[in-house]
């Protein structure tokens, strides 16, 4: 086998079974993504809309691509149709574009939160405050067609280890406290999406229910 596919197949032996694999083939090449595919995985993630179709055209129809990058609300319409799940909602108005590109096709598209849980200043995402604000508007009651499955967030690119993984059990918190206030009865609602190449054994260790994991499976990205 390919050096890709024993990546996979390691890490699947690695990681418990009930944490899923998602493989950040973001930059490389199609056929990358096939010898992953042949080794057997099936999620990839990518962060730009324009290279996920691309991507998605040139592959096999059972993969489930998932957004995993910022989402301009002006790309949401290009991904609507087939995108499997969307990581990083990480403002009302784009998720009111999910909503209503989904509504359009008759799609209810899965989304998860993202949380800023890191200390650098230029990551995305809510603060628990506000994404209870939000869920608790009256706006966000009426979308039909997202299902919010749960949070994601990114730690602090450091060595600091501890650092790491307080922001992960801070992202663990917040997605109790969202089960516990609104989707106490939403088995759906499930998700932990956290650990990424560096840090991905703490964020299994914090509850990670899924890692995103690139350059470990597909080597550095230039
Ligand atoms: C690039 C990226 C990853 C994967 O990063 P690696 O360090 O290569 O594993 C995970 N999550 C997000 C949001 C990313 O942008």
């Amino acid at each position: 086998m390919n050096v890709i596919g024993e990546n996979i197949i390691s890490l699947k032996q690695e990681i418990p079974v009930v944490v899923k694999l998602v493989a950040v083939s973001k930059t490389k090449p199609v056929g990358d993504i096939l010898e992953a595919y042949n080794a057997g995985q099936r999620i990839f993630g990518e962060n730009r809309a324009g290279e996920m179709l691309l991507k998605k055209d040139q592959l096999p129809d059972d993969i489930e691509w998932h957004m995993i990058g910022h989402l301009q609300t002006n790309k949401v319409k290009s991904i609507v149709s087939f995108v499997s799940l969307v990581h990083s909602v990480d403002s009302l108005r784009l998720l009111k574009t999910i909503n209503d590109e989904a509504l359009k096709i008759r799609r209810v598209v899965d989304c998860l939160l993202q949380f800023h849980i890191a200390t650098e200043e230029t990551k995305f995402g809510f603060s628990i405050d506000e994404a209870m604000a939000m869920i608790g508007s009256e706006e966000f009651s009426k979308f039909e067609s997202v299902r919010i499955c749960g949070v994601m967030g990114m730690a602090t690119f450091t060595e600091d280890n501890s650092l790491v993984r307080n922001e992960f059990h801070a992202l663990a918190g917040h997605f109790r406290m969202l089960k516990e206030s609104y989707f106490a009865n939403i088995p759906g609602f499930r998700e932990i999406s956290m650990g990424m190449s560096g840090d991905f054994r703490i964020a299994i260790e914090e509850g990670s229910s899924m890692v995103r994991i690139g350059s470990l499976i597909f080597g550095e990205r230039k």
